[in-house]
């Protein structure tokens, strides 16, 4: 159902975690890939690893001429850009009281700036291209209220609010765009801070467990392609029903 075979996708923060699963999942389905990230030694074993139809860049995605640099970098190697996936970022946990302001400005400079500048960037190749399919990487956090988010979370809902006015924006330029929100997801961000994956492990989720990266890649695969043509300002909870409501566990106390 997702045929990308006709799509050329970059992917920021593509070294590693949902974004390395994104990279296969698209070449599985027959995309030219680029991965972009500050990783380089990952992003290349990994491009390294999908072979002839993928790519890497060195992306800082705070940085608007290094963002050219890539989107020329990615027209050049393949000829175009389809697909871009807004998928960086830093993930920090503090109370609203201790976070600092120059803290709160780095977590909006990477998570959400970052994005806003890969969307300005490649606007206007998709234009002439005649359209294209843009993937911000939300969170659960930018659909709830999640304590000890202030700056995370602050940044996740303006990455679900900038989405909402790309896709009023360029609709009409047959450029969709669309946040994707997952749970708590097992990567190398969340198993630094002890998240086990494994059924039962998150008892706070109606689904009891962590999502893997692939099973977040698969719906930012569906949101690439054509499958997905009228689809467009949607926001994606792939959260294991996190984001639906508290599980009966935790209301009842059972
Ligand atoms: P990760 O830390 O494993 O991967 C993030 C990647 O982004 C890394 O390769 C990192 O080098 C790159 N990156 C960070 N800052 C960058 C910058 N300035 N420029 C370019 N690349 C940069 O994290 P992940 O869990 O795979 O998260 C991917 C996305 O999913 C993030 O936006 C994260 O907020 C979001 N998310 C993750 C979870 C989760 O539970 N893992 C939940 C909700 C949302």
């Amino acid at each position: 159902m997702n045929d990308l075979s006709t799509k050329t996708v970059l992917i920021t923060g593509g070294a590693r975690g949902i974004g390395a699963e994104v990279a296969r999942k698209a070449v599985a389905a027959g995309a030219r890939v680029v991965v972009a990230d500050l990783l380089e030694d990952e992003g290349k074993a990994l491009v390294a690893e999908l072979g002839d139809r993928a790519r890497f860049v060195r992306l800082d995605v705070t940085d608007e001429e290094a963002w050219q640099r890539a989107a020329d970098f990615t027209v050049a190697e393949f000829g175009r850009i389809d697909g871009l996936v807004n998928n960086a970022g830093i993930s920090t946990g503090m109370p609203l009281e201790t976070e600092t302001v120059e803290h709160f400005r780095q977590v909006l400079d990477i998570n959400l700036t970052g994005v806003f500048i890969g969307m300005r960037t490649v606007i206007p190749g998709m234009k002439e291209n005649g359209g294209g399919s843009i993937v911000n990487i939300s969170s659960a956090a930018g659909l709830m209220g999640l304590a000890l988010t202030s700056s995370y979370g602050a940044s996740k809902w303006g990455v679900r609010g900038l989405t909402k006015i790309g896709a009023v924006e360029l609709g009409t330029a047959r450029i969709r765009v669309n946040s994707v929100h997952p749970g708590m997801t097992y990567t190398p961000m969340t198993a630094q801070v002890g998240i086990e994956q494994g059924e039962g492990n998150y008892p706070n989720t109606p689904m009891g467990r962590v999502g893997e990266a692939s099973e977040i890649a698969d719906a930012v695969a569906y949101l690439l392609s054509d499958a997905a043509s009228y689809v467009t300002g949607a926001e994606l909870a792939v959260d294991g029903g996190w984001t639906t409501g508290p599980t009966v566990k935790y209301v009842m106390g059972q």
